[in-house]
């Protein structure tokens, strides 16, 4: 696509990458074809080739305005269009870039202004969640299903077994899974201590940057992931194998640390490190099954439909590899129907966009239990809170399944 920067910008970083993005597009309007808001509002202008268009006319100089803003506010930052684009277009990145523009130009009204903050300083924020679950557990009978659904669940095994193996990584604790879904990581450690692995909890959990970066406040983000490099740095120097991303979300991010951090002199090598030793959960577990494979079991009533989380199959680029693990342990996958198209969490769209979100959530559940099954797995908590509120079955964490006496007592067997 043709762009004439403006002039005010050509000595920006930044504005020049969003130029060379720009520059890659050749209009197709592929990415359309799979745009999850594209497809539910069909306006040009909600779809990724229109928001390009308009992010241009920002890069051209052309100043912002409310309807740019909420065109741009509605996009699910999915990035299902850079999967399908031909071209190779990074349109999140240009979307970032976008949306600071607006913000910096276009000042939100008071109270959509304090929605953002209480939202960017509440989520990321592990001690408040905690103390506010602790404080409204005992009322979740009371409360309305939305937020009662958000709750940890009663009952699950939160057990970690003690540190017992020479292999040791470091599991990403994450700031809204550690207090709402704790069962996902206790599970983890379980089954990765069946494969003779150690996992370390952080010392210090928080939120890896997600959220501030993703409501344009880059600078507080890139404030988190600062401290959460200083606060991983000490096992990173006593040899941990690999940092674990049991959160599709906040795996992706920390696979971006190098690349958020490649200009700050203190903190650009020690981030590209911890961007090479993240793994998504689904590829550690992927390559230790295959060098000793469990044997399938015939498992009663183990129907699965599995939810990709965007930020897995779109951000990540990893496909099929949690259908195949769980496979390989016996259990039916199910195909879903319009899979690549995202559930309407998407971090704290959910909250920002409830209309859009609830009818993404409405067709996605339709797609995942369009025939019965006995449970709905994914492999992110944003996702699993979301899908939870109004799946007829338990959404879980795809690592619970495998989280299973039966299941390790059968790898045991045949490791
Ligand atoms: S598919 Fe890629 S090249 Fe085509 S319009 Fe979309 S972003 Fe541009
Ligand atoms: S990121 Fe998702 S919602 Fe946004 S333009 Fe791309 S496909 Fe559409």
């Amino acid at each position: 696509m043709e762009i004439h920067l403006d002039k005010k910008f050509t000595d920006e970083p930044w504005a020049n990458e969003a130029e060379e993005i720009v520059r890659k597009c050749v209009h197709c309007g592929f990415c359309n074809a799979t745009c999850p808001t594209y497809q539910l509002l069909g306006h040009e202008s909600d779809g990724p080739r229109g928001r390009i268009y308009l992010i241009t006319q920002l890069l051209e100089g052309r100043p912002a305005d409310r309807e740019t803003r909420a065109h741009l506010d509605r996009c699910l930052l999915c990035r299902a269009c850079e999967t399908t684009c031909p071209s190779g277009v990074q349109y999140s990145r240009l979307l970032e870039t976008g949306r600071v523009m607006i913000e910096q130009q276009q000042h939100r009204g008071g109270l959509e202004r304090l929605q953002r903050k209480l939202m960017t300083w509440f989520i990321p924020n592990t001690e408040l969640t905690q103390t506010a679950v602790k404080l409204a557990t005992p009322w979740r009978r009371l409360l309305p299903k939305s937020l009662e659904s958000q709750l940890p669940l009663p009952g699950k095994n939160l057990h970690r077994p003690a540190s017992r193996h020479a292999r040791r990584m470091l599991l990403l604790g994450g700031c809204a899974q550690s207090s709402l879904t704790p069962e996902t990581n206790a599970a983890t450690s379980r089954v990765l201590d069946q494969f003779g692995i150690t996992l370390i909890s952080e010392a210090n959990s928080g939120c890896c940057g997600a959220v501030r970066l993703h409501t344009s406040e880059r600078d507080k983000g890139l404030r988190d992931i600062r401290q959460r490099i200083d606060s991983w740095w000490p096992d990173i120097q006593a040899g941990i194998e690999a940092i674990v991303s049991t959160a599709s979300g906040c795996g992706v991010t920390v696979k971006d640390y190098g690349e958020l951090l490649k200009d700050d002199p203190e903190y650009a090598d020690k981030a590209m490190t911890i961007s090479r030793l993240t793994v998504d959960l689904s590829e550690l577990i992927y390559v230790e099954s295959e060098k000793a494979p469990p044997h399938p079991q015939p498992r009663p009533g183990s129907r699965v439909a599995f939810h990709s989380p965007c930020t897995l199959q779109h951000g990540q680029r990893i496909t099929g590899r949690v259908e195949t693990i769980l496979r390989q342990y016996g259990f039916t996958v199910v195909a879903v129907n319009d899979a690549h198209l995202c559930c309407g969490s998407a971090g704290t769209y959910s909250l920002l966009q409830p209309v859009i979100s609830k009818q993404l959530r409405v067709n996605k559940l339709k797609n995942l239990q369009n025939i019965p099954v006995d449970v709905i797995a994914t492999a992110n908590v944003g996702c699993q809170l979301h899908l939870r509120q109004e799946a007829k079955v338990p959404v879980l964490h795809w690592i619970e399944l495998l989280d299973n006496n039966d299941a390790h007592a059968s790898f045991r067997a045949h490791s």
